[in-house]
């Protein structure tokens, strides 16, 4: 794997998640559109939906901050090293998430 390599692969992760944010917002607009005409019990089922729809918002932003943080790495040169103990991270590691910043022994 080159680094231009790794960098295609972590802009087209980053992309992806820009685009399923995108189309998450727009479901949670019509949750409130809808607020105004559904009962009581249907509107906690949305307030639910939409708290539920937050959370995985939360978790692509945190995702989001990671493809940044490796794209950083990358720029510096130090994307596939720990960021704690410098040794390399394993290729099938970074294969499997290529935003993993830690050694599997510093991951434990
Ligand atoms: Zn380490």
């Amino acid at each position: 794997m080159t680094q231009a390599r790794w960098e295609e692969l972590l802009q087209d992760l980053k992309q992806e998640l820009e685009t399923l944010n995108s189309s998450a917002s727009g479901g949670r607009d019509a949750v409130e559109l809808d607020q105004s005409r559904v009962g009581r019990l249907s509107r906690m089922d949305a307030l639910q939906g939409q708290a539920m729809n937050n959370a995985i918002a939360a978790r692509r932003h945190n995702k989001l901050l990671a493809i940044e943080a490796a794209l950083e790495r990358l720029q510096e040169k130090e994307f596939g090293y720990c960021i704690k103990c410098g040794d390399e991270i394993a290729l099938k590691r970074l294969e499997l998430d290529p935003t993993v910043a830690l050694c599997l022994n510093c991951s434990k």
